[in-house]
């Protein structure tokens, strides 16, 4: 028998299994050119070209016979330094190897630092929508996650709930930004107001809360808006980077964490962090990719390919009458569903073999995520479908 915990999660997963073989079944039938899958976060843009360079150049050349040993668990010291600085040269901050933990993408990540972090039933705050998976992540250590309700005019965080579900329980909040779903970045008056918040409780219960900032889409930022760097407005930060999105390397599941000297506790917090990645089994994050993202660290993925996208799609829903914000960052577009029902809107979605995701799993029922993340010619051939939807809907 799995175990109980084992069957919610399997429950919380089959949405995204269920998708998948959707997707697998039109394709049988209409052929995949004819299906449009945006259900998924897997870049479309290839990797700089800074990354093959490197993986042949270290695989031939630079370390060959050493790539694919063990090493600290925590990783490379010259890689770590390396990010530090180009972390402290973007940032105006000031850390050090000793600050950064190699992890195993950013779900590797968020797994050690709670595992790090949490006892059985501390509380783990995060803004809906969010990412789903975060349950898991929490519920693995016997964390509740408390999941403040979308402020859906502009899907910024509500900050007046937050500040009321704050308690003696509270350990962390998750901060995504860009946010998966909706592409909003939060903006640097909602930090700040998010700190105070957090300095006033942390005064007010005599504990510690830390934000975990967890930063896939940091570089998917459009039109030369600023993604603020959180060590700089909060004291107990610790970020979560990887280079999954920014570097389109998802399968290579590479990342680390930034914890910085002035969070409460960070000494320990480190040498515990750098033993629950041994001990949950990563041992150390993949070699190669640590060396390879080292001399990639001002590469960039072609950002405007996704912002093509952005605005081909949105225009095209807009134009329809379909309601969204414009997202900021990501690649994911965040619509009502304009029958009110996001899962039976998703389950009509098929019928014009459209794949997309319904808000309830993300915390956000009656909206539903489209991932851009792929060709502008799939969104160019897709979009008679989501006007037939939409007209379909309102009786058109
Ligand atoms: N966090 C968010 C918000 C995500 O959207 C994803 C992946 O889509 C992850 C974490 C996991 O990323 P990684 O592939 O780096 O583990």
């Amino acid at each position: 028998m799995i175990s109980k915990q084992m069957q919610v999660q399997v429950q919380n997963s089959s949405v995204i299994r269920a998708m998948f073989e959707e997707g697998k079944r039109l394709s049988a039938i209409y052929g995949e050119e004819n299906v449009y899958d945006f259900s998924l976060g897997n870049p479309s843009v290839d990797p700089p070209a800074e990354v093959k360079t490197a993986i042949l150049d270290i695989l031939n050349n630079e370390c060959a016979g050493t790539v694919h040993g063990y090493m600290n668990n925590s990783g490379y010291e010259t890689v770590r330094e390396a990010i530090a600085q180009s972390i402290n040269a973007r940032f105006n901050t000031n850390f050090s190897q000793k600050n950064i933990i190699m992890t195993v993408g950013a779900a590797g990540g968020l797994n050690v630092i709670f595992k790090t972090l949490l006892d059985p039933q501390d509380e783990v705050i995060v803004f809906a929508p969010f990412f789903g998976e975060y349950r898991n992540y929490v519920s693995n250590y016997s964390g509740n996650l408390i999941v403040i309700p979308a402020n859906t005019s502009s899907f910024q965080p509500n900050l007046e709930l937050f500040s009321e579900k704050i308690n003696a329980r509270t350990k962390a909040i998750i901060v995504n930004s860009p946010n998966n779903p909706t592409g909003v970045i939060y903006s640097e008056a909602t930090i700040k107001k998010l700190a105070e918040i957090l300095n006033q409780k942390q005064n007010e219960f005599g504990t510690n809360i830390y934000i975990i900032s967890d930063e896939p889409y940091r570089e998917l930022a459009y039109d030369n808006i600023e993604v603020p760097y959180l060590t700089n407005y909060y004291e107990n930060t610790i970020i979560g980077y990887s280079f999954s999105k920014s570097l389109s390397l998802p399968g290579e599941r590479i990342g680390y964490l930034v914890i910085p000297d002035q969070a409460t506790d960070a000494e320990n917090i480190i040498d515990a962090a750098n033993i629950a990645t041994r001990i949950l089994g990563y041992v150390n994050a993949p070699s190669l990719f640590q060396l390879v993202i080292a001399r990639c660290l001002n590469a960039k993925v072609d950002v405007e390919a996704y912002n093509r996208n952005r605005e081909l799609l949105y225009n095209g829903l807009k134009s329809y009458g379909y309601d969204c914000i414009k997202p900021e960052g990501a690649f994911y577009l965040f619509v009502k569903a304009p029958n009110n029902d996001d899962v039976a809107f998703c389950n009509l979605a098929k019928e014009e073999n459209i794949l997309v995701v319904p808000g309830s799993a993300f915390g956000c029922a009656g909206y539903f995520r489209i991932a851009y993340c792929v060709s502008y010619r799939m969104i160019e051939k897709s979009l008679p479908g989501f006007k037939a939807l939409i007209d379909g809907v309102n009786g058109k």
